[in-house]
């Protein structure tokens, strides 16, 4: 149910409207709620950390930490959940009919993930994961990208009695990241016993072998289709991309920002660079809500410095600029707390506070 809740008194000044309540709008909305009227809007009650989300399937309690309500750090600002599904010059309209008036606007919508738009049906929804892969004998993975591989590594380590089989309908796994790291991931999945089916497409009514419970990890699409019916739809690129400038302006707008995996910025999409963009755009926007001058704003430089991919509790693959690295150094930066600490406390949150 599309709802709304208003947090503490707002500052009043400027109002800003961020669109997305996931890695980048998150950060944004916490460290703009003293400077202006912040407004957040997103489909669903809380912040999930998606990194975080495979470990959370094989120990459910993972999640009272990484699945944090919007309220609990945009103490001074406003989040409406619902869906944007259009914006006028000065406006955002929601699904629930709202129109949201705005200074300033930025889109931070990355991917979607049709999750629960309540906490605790989310956490709930994790129990129930983990009960169906304690009762089954054979589980398969649908897909070898960032989530499939971290959820069968997560598997294969909490419950290696289990046969286990990830299918992937590509040649490699981890096709965002180079070969060489993508090949240690798989002999790394093949050394716990893992069935790793390439080239093989999965078909819901006839696939591959018959599994007690199947994961369907393909993929998550750029959320940048409702942009389509807006004036915004001209500075989407042929990815569905929203092109910005050096400052994170959506080209040829002046209020209008786009922070996280929804621009068309030429590097990895990655949590920690949505992080830093959304820094950045966050400065520029203190900048000019507070009246000043535009040429004093910040420049986004992209740099892409590292990409880890999870294997289960101890072990991660890395992909550094120079080299790659497979085991437990790696493993001791991602996969212990999968940043879960240190994401909560760039929100302003007890790193290591569990609510419930
Ligand atoms: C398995 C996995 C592991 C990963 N590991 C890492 C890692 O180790 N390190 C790392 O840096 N990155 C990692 N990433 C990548 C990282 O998760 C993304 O780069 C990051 O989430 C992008 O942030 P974002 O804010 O742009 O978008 P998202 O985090 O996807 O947030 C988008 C938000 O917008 C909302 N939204 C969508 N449409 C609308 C709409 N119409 N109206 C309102 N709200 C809307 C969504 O519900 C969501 O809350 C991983 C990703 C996956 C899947």
């Amino acid at each position: 149910m599309d709802s709304s809740t208003s947090a503490k008194p707002i500052t009043g000044g400027k109002s800003l409207v961020i669109i997305g309540g996931g890695v980048a709008g998150s950060l944004l909305a916490s460290s703009l709620q003293f400077i202006g009227d912040v407004t957040l809007v997103d489909p669903k009650e809380y912040f999930e950390i998606p990194w975080a989300s495979l470990r959370s399937t094989v120990e459910p309690s993972f999640a009272a930490r990484s699945v944090i309500r919007h309220a609990d750090y945009l103490t001074n600002g406003r989040v409406v959940v619902s869906r944007a599904v259009a914006i006028t010059e000065h406006r955002v309209l929601t699904a629930d009919d709202r129109a949201i008036p705005y200074d300033y606007l930025v889109i931070a919508t990355g991917h979607d993930d049709r999750t629960p738009s309540r906490r605790i049906d989310r956490l709930k929804q994790f129990e129930s994961d983990h009960q169906r892969i304690k009762a089954a004998k054979s589980i398969l993975v649908v897909g070898g990208g960032p989530s499939g591989v971290e959820l069968a590594g997560e598997i294969a380590v909490d419950f290696p009695e289990k046969q286990l089989t990830l299918v992937h309908e590509g040649p490699r796994l981890l096709e965002f990241i180079g070969p060489k790291a993508a090949g240690k991931a798989l002999e790394w999945l093949k050394s716990r016993r893992v069935e790793v089916c390439l080239g093989r497409s999965f078909d819901s009514d006839n696939g591959p072998g018959e599994a007690d419970c199947t994961f369907l990890c393909t993929g998550r699409p750029v959320a940048s289709g409702w942009l389509k019916a807006t004036s915004l739809k001209s500075s989407l690129d042929g990815n569905g991309r929203l092109m910005v400038d050096e400052h994170l302006r959506v080209k040829g707008y002046k209020n209008t920002f786009a922070v996280g995996d929804i621009t068309d910025i030429r590097e990895m999409k990655q949590g920690y660079l949505a992080q830093r963009q959304a820094l950045v755009a966050a400065a520029n926007l203190k900048l000019l809500m507070s009246g000043g001058k535009e040429s004093k704003m910040d420049v986004y430089k992209s740099k892409s410095i590292k990409t880890i991919v999870s294997l289960g509790r101890k072990d991660a693959v890395a992909q550094y600029s120079f080299t790659t690295v497979i085991g437990l150094v790696p493993g001791l930066i991602k996969s212990k707390d999968l940043y879960v600490g240190k994401t909560r406390k760039l929100l302003g949150l007890e790193p290591h506070f569990a609510y419930e």
